[in-house]
């Protein structure tokens, strides 16, 4: 069990992340929703979770594409035993009109805020004698698909760290790994459904089956329980010597 152990999941108001969070928080641990509102409904999300799990949870408002909110969110934790690095935007153009301020945010969230997030826990976790840093990369960490430039080069981006990351901390009681979904329904991939549609003239319905899942063998989106599943796995002792590697939970994508 996670009993006593203090997770703090980026951008975990919605989709991945709070499957995630949920999933920790069910085997035992204490959680520290995230992301960069800081509305009621937030706050209520961390209050049930606490409730159906009888773990601690609370909500830290923290905009990942901000370093110094990046570490501050960790700061304020106060603790980090877990580190899961979630948050992540998407969007789809070609290079040639893809919008610079797009580039930059998809870099700075998807992949600066691993970096500072993880700069600012590892000192906690060494003084605490034990850690799990799970990075939240994509079949896109490993492969690549058109007009996603941004998003691709993020995620090679946090595969590539996660290596770094798991040489540095090796000798330490600290493991850090990357998980690869493929498409899971979450409003991040709702959101790519109209461009897609547009990009390649198709109904919502063959942007599903022709785009998003013909890349996925088993013809089935994951789902966020199944991810929470994964972090959670790498969480336990029978993960203690996995490290700096990519687990992929994405019904088949990458081994085509
Ligand atoms: P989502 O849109 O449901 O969730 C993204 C989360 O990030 C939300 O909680 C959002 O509030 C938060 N967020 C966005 N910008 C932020 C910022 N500036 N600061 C803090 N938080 C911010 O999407 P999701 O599908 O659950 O995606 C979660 C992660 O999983 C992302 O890193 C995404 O790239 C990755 N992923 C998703 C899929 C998929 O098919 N859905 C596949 C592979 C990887």
């Amino acid at each position: 069990s996670l009993n006593g152990k203090t997770a703090i999941v980026t951008g975990s108001n919605s989709g991945i992340g709070l499957g995630i969070a949920r999933e920790l928080a069910r085997a035992g641990a204490d959680v520290v929703l995230n992301s960069f509102t800081d509305r009621d409904e937030d706050h209520a999300l961390a209050a049930a979770l606490a409730a159906e799990f009888g773990v601690s949870a609370r909500y830290i408002k923290a905009d990942m594409s901000q370093g110094a909110e990046c570490r501050a969110l960790i700061a304020q934790a106060g603790r980090c035993d877990i580190l899961i690095n979630n948050a992540g935007i998407q969007h789809v153009a070609p290079i040639d009109t893809f919008p610079q301020e797009k580039w930059d945010a998809i870099i700075a969230i998807n992949m600066n805020s691993a970096f500072h997030t993880m700069a600012a826990a590892l000192p906690m976790m060494r003084a605490a004698g034990w850690g799990r840093i799970v990075n939240i990369a994509s079949a896109h960490g490993l492969t690549a698909s058109p007009f996603k430039a941004a998003y691709v080069a993020a995620k090679h981006g946090v595969v590539g760290m996660t290596k770094t990351v798991a040489l540095e901390t090796a000798q330490d009681p600290i493991t850090c790994n990357a998980i690869c979904p493929g498409y899971v329904l979450t409003p991040l991939v709702e959101a790519q459904i109209p461009d897609t549609m547009e990009k390649y003239g198709m109904s919502r319905e063959d942007v599903i089956k022709k785009v998003m899942l013909e890349r996925q063998p088993s013809k089935e989106f994951a789902t966020v329980e199944q991810l929470g599943g994964t972090a959670v796995f790498l969480c336990s002792d029978a993960a203690a010597q996995i490290t700096g590697t990519t687990i992929s939970v994405d019904g088949g994508w990458t081994a085509l």
